[in-house]
């Protein structure tokens, strides 16, 4: 049985298939890339080669068209017709509080993803343009959805809501909603699987460190507590996004600069973070390579950054009560030696000790890169979302026989 991923954003669609015969592997994958733009480009490689063209792609509909025919090229494809497909899983970023499991989509799945587009306004849209052109292209199959806010229902309340008037709860939904969560979920079962032991028993703090960027508190396999909020702008400091901050300071930029509150919006999402403190980049290589030559700007961003995860590790280790793992995933999380280490620098009294040759080479010491007097285990675990939304998306096809 084959399945097909996707991952669609504003200007891209992003694919995996996957096939189940007992395990599940992937058979090809690819991306449209610039939809929309004047040049669009569509890369695919599969068991057979590779696929590479440029060429005028004006919507998702049309991009998907060109995955179809990538997916069913005579000599390089993986199959003879999109009938083969049985489950396209979408990948959605916001489903509010209305979704807590993944699910075949039907209306009321796609005006969920609709109402809550105003909190996720570059992801939702494109999320569904991407579900509603899929429909058309692979009419047969079951479509499901998968939410990256869906793991984070499990959320107490006393974690989720805010302390402002409980009337905008109850009107606007406002409430932390939290993202990254197949992530999350994904590498918090890869934890347990590594270490042996049963999730339920485990107390675990997974680190989401990509572009964007979260943590997660996961006791028995549930999370409890997580940094992003109502949006994916609270918690960490990520690549161009500040975090935490005094809402104050949205008040006094706006007086002070002169700036309408869709600017202010903006400044916090896009030219903020390690961008916006370094004023060089929001790429943790570039600034890296930046602080070792001696720049400062580079050096105290990357020093922010470090900080902040570090507080959050801390706050999380007392929410659940200790933790028995730690582990760091995404592009930062995974490749950089240097902010895992910044990270944990000094946490030796919380029992962390990290072991610096095992963290310069995690895949060659099993993933575990704390040193074997570690009370808390550190683990350095690659994500794979696409294979949770293969999985489930395969589960809910078994289930509607
Ligand atoms: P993601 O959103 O998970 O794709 O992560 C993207 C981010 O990961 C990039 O913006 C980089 O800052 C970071 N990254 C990727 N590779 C490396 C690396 N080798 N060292 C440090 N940071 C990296």
């Amino acid at each position: 049985m084959k399945v097909l991923v996707l991952n669609s954003g504003s200007s891209s669609i992003k694919f995996r298939v996957y096939e189940a015969q007992g395990e599940i592997r992937e058979l090809a994958r690819g991306i449209v890339e610039r939809i929309g733009e004047e040049i669009s480009r569509v890369r695919y490689r599969g068991p057979r080669g590779e696929i590479e063209y440029e060429t005028r792609i004006a919507s998702h509909e049309e991009g998907l068209g060109h995955v179809l025919k990538a997916l069913t090229d005579p000599e390089k494809g993986v199959i003879s017709d999109p009938s083969e497909i049985r489950g396209v899983g979408h990948r959605v970023v916001h489903g509010g509080d209305a979704v807590s499991q993944p699910v075949v989509v039907d209306e009321e799945v796609e005006a969920a993803i609709e109402r809550f587009a105003v909190m996720a306004p570059l992801h939702n849209p494109a999320n569904l343009a991407g579900i509603r052109a899929a429909k058309k292209v692979f009419p047969d199959a079951l479509h499901v959805a998968v939410f990256d806010t869906a793991f984070h229902q499990t959320l107490p309340e006393e974690a989720y809501l805010y302390a402002i008037p409980y009337e905008y709860y109850e009107k606007y939904r406002v409430r932390r909603y939290g993202f990254h969560g197949i992530s999350h979920m994904y590498v918090a079962e890869r934890a347990a699987e590594i270490l042996g032991r049963p999730l339920e028993e485990l107390r675990i703090i997974t680190c989401h460190l990509g572009n964007g960027a979260s943590l997660a508190a996961v006791k028995g396999g549930r999370s409890v507590e997580t940094s992003m909020g109502l949006t994916p702008l609270e918690g960490l400091v990520m690549g161009t996004r500040s975090g935490d901050i005094d809402p104050s300071i949205f008040y006094f930029l706006m007086k002070w600069e002169g700036l309408s509150a869709d600017e202010v919006y903006t400044l916090l999402n896009k030219r903020s973070g390690l961008l916006g403190l370094s004023g060089i980049s929001n790429d943790v290589r570039v600034l890296t390579e930046r602080m070792e030559a001696g720049d400062e700007a580079a050096a105290r961003a990357l020093r922010v950054y470090a900080h902040r995860v570090k507080k959050y590790i801390g706050a999380y280790m007392a929410v659940l009560g200790g933790a028995d793992a730690i582990v760091f995933t995404a592009g930062v999380g995974e490749n950089s030696a240097l902010m895992r280490s910044m990270i944990l620098e000094g946490l030796e009294g919380l029992g962390i000790v990290l072991d610096e040759e095992k963290n310069r080479d995690p895949a060659a010491h099993g993933y575990v890169v704390s040193s074997d007097s570690s009370q808390v285990k550190v683990l350095v675990i690659p994500t794979n979302e696409e294979l949770v939304i293969a999985r489930e998306t395969l589960r809910l096809l078994k289930s509607k026989g």
